[in-house]
């Protein structure tokens, strides 16, 4: 099967995030970037956790399936923004991470660091403006926010995670929610303060020289 590899790698993917409950149902999709014109990418509706590699779809940058009896995910606009606004970008997961995504619906920014490794391992985390799943606006949203961060929150909905391949982009999704559900688990304990903005640059720094 053409593109067997990346086909084994999305697969891989969706099922990490199937099992840690990054995702449930139908919800969630993954691309990577297969040439300057092509990607691959879930298709819609499909449950992360039993898709197989012959159900993904080749799609054109116009977010057209090659093939036309195939259906892409239904936020191939995001996946689209993000390789457009980022020529160094391989690979999009986009999830719905419940501790990151109740962090949000409480109206709380997930741009505050309060944990080291969460400035190395994910640089700041903005949040967008809610937008309807699936519209232009939120695609234009999170293609704007994706300049210049590897990971992006939907408000009321979910992440977005950059990598130069999907394992990369899991492993940011997958630290984010870990660093959320401790933000949130001290949340319930007390009032937990942010690093110091001084050590938030040495970390930045530290980030920086470790190519992540
Ligand atoms: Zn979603």
């Amino acid at each position: 099967m053409i593109w067997a590899g990346k086909r084994a790698a999305i697969v891989e993917t969706c099922r990490r995030m199937y099992a840690r409950g990054l995702v449930s149902g139908g919800q969630g999709n993954v691309s990577v970037r297969l040439t300057d014109e092509l990607i691959l990418i879930t298709p819609s509706g499909v449950n992360k956790g039993f898709i197989r590699p012959e159900d993904l779809v080749v799609a054109s940058m116009d977010g057209r399936p090659v093939d036309p009896d195939l259906e892409v995910s239904s936020e191939i606009k995001v996946h689209l923004a993000c390789y457009r606004n980022r020529p160094d970008c391989g690979a999009v997961v986009h999830a719905h991470p419940v501790a990151s995504v109740a962090l949000t619906l409480a109206g709380l920014s997930l741009e505050p660091a309060f944990l080291p490794e969460s400035v190395i391992t994910l640089g700041s985390v903005p949040t967008g403006r809610y937008a309807t799943p699936s519209s232009v606006e939120l695609a234009q949203d999170v293609g704007r926010l994706a300049v210049d961060h590897n990971v992006i929150m939907m408000e009321r909905h979910g992440a977005v995670c950059l990598g130069s391949d999907p394992f990369m982009a899991y492993d940011r999704l997958e630290s984010l929610e870990h660093n959320s559900r401790i933000v949130l688990l001290a949340r319930t304990l007390s009032q937990p303060s942010p690093l110091p903005d001084a050590e938030v640059e040495r970390l930045r720094i530290i980030a920086a020289g470790m190519d992540y």
